[in-house]
């Protein structure tokens, strides 16, 4: 067999069985059968979600998602917090909005904190806040919870819109999107779900979709207002991609039947063994202790081997591992651990790295 097992934090490992949904007929957009679709989807993506409320479903990757979220949810001020890449990229397209933003910039390798947070809301005009849960590029996750309570508990906090890219994690770890006040959530298919890559979901709660009446210029694509008319009566505004939505139902009834606690607690233990495995090895975590991710983990190669060379050499036994992201491509290496992986699927993978580290000793 010559398929290339992902370890890469994206697109991840699709199991067979998913990729045999998408192969059904196609069916109309507007057909019953479609609406059902749709119903089932929503019924059981919002407890991958915790949320009783709405979750869109969107013909996007996560990025469009990011782009929603500022459009629909600001007209005053964003705060973007940066601790990596992608909550960098967020910044980027608050920018190419034209939204006003301020910046809370982070050192990469450490999580967002919620004083940090109100340390730079309090006294300026801010009306939504965008963070990164889990950022990819450090594997760094960040205390959502204690960041929304610490928003709202500061004076005004309370309207602000705490927007959050749980891109990496959602379905992964714990997001409890109702539970932890927060505004809007967006994560796309193709990482902790395990699912190809083409959609983008996000919940959004009750207090975004009435901002986003206030809003002027909130695009077309991506309207909150014209995504929840439709989502109402189980549709979607334009064309879904039909076969993805087989995948996706097929997928959320099993990640139910896994049970998302047990779920949580499978990827927490091969974090945890990837950081025994790193440690033993020699290498350290780039991530703050603490704050190490439960879906990527990023390690710095203290040993200094040829990234490069371990990536050629996982690729000829079928597996692939990532690079550090952007200037840290050298100085790290990446092992995604997140959707449907299995903790004997991550050894053979750790057993063959430590055959290159062997060899080139
Ligand atoms: C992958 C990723 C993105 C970008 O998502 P796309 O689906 O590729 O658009 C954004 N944020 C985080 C944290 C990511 O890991």
């Amino acid at each position: 067999m010559d398929h290339n097992r992902l370890f890469i934090p994206g697109p991840t490992e699709v199991r067979h069985e998913i990729l045999q949904a998408q192969t059904q007929w196609m069916i109309g957009h507007r057909s019953k059968e479609c609406a059902e679709l749709v119903e089932s989807i929503q019924l059981k993506i919002r407890q991958v979600f915790f949320t009783e409320g709405r979750v869109f479903i969107t013909a996007a990757s996560g990025t469009g998602l990011q782009e929603a979220a500022v459009r629909n949810c600001s007209d005053l001020k964003v705060l973007n917090c940066v601790n990596g890449a992608f909550s960098d990229r967020w910044r980027k397209i608050t920018l190419a909005n034209g939204k006003r933003n301020g910046l809370l910039e982070v050192v990469w390798g450490q999580p967002v904190l919620p004083e940090a947070v109100v340390e730079s809301i309090k006294g300026d005009s801010y009306d939504a806040v965008t963070i990164v849960h889990n950022e990819t590029s450090t594997g760094v996750i960040s205390p959502i919870q204690e960041i929304s309570q610490a928003i709202r508990d500061t004076p005004g906090g309370e309207d602000i819109m705490i927007l959050v890219d749980s891109v990496s994690s959602l379905a992964g770890a714990r997001v409890d999107f109702d539970a932890w006040d927060i505004d809007v959530v967006l994560t796309s298919s193709q990482k902790a779900f395990a699912l190809p890559a083409g959609l983008a979901f996000c919940a959004v709660s009750n207090r975004a979709l009435a901002k986003a009446h206030t809003v002027p210029n909130r695009g077309y694509y991506f309207d909150f207002l014209v995504l929840d008319k439709y989502l109402q009566r189980n549709q979607t505004p334009s064309t879904p991609p039909i076969s993805l939505l087989f995948a996706l139902d097929r997928q959320l009834s099993d990640m139910l039947k896994e049970g998302m606690e047990r779920r949580f607690e499978r990827h927490l233990a091969l974090r945890d063994r990837t950081i025994d495995w790193a440690v033993n090895n020699g290498f350290r975590m780039f991530a703050a202790s603490g704050y190490e991710s439960p879906t990527v983990s990023c390690i710095r190669n203290e040993l200094n081997i040829n990234v490069g060379e371990l990536i050629e050499f996982l690729r000829s036994r079928h597996m692939i591992i990532s690079n550090g992201y952007g200037s840290l491509k050298d100085r790290t290496f990446r092992i995604a651990h997140m959707g449907d992986t299995k903790r004997n699927e991550l050894e053979e993978l750790f057993e063959a790295i430590d055959t290159f580290l062997e060899k080139s000793k």
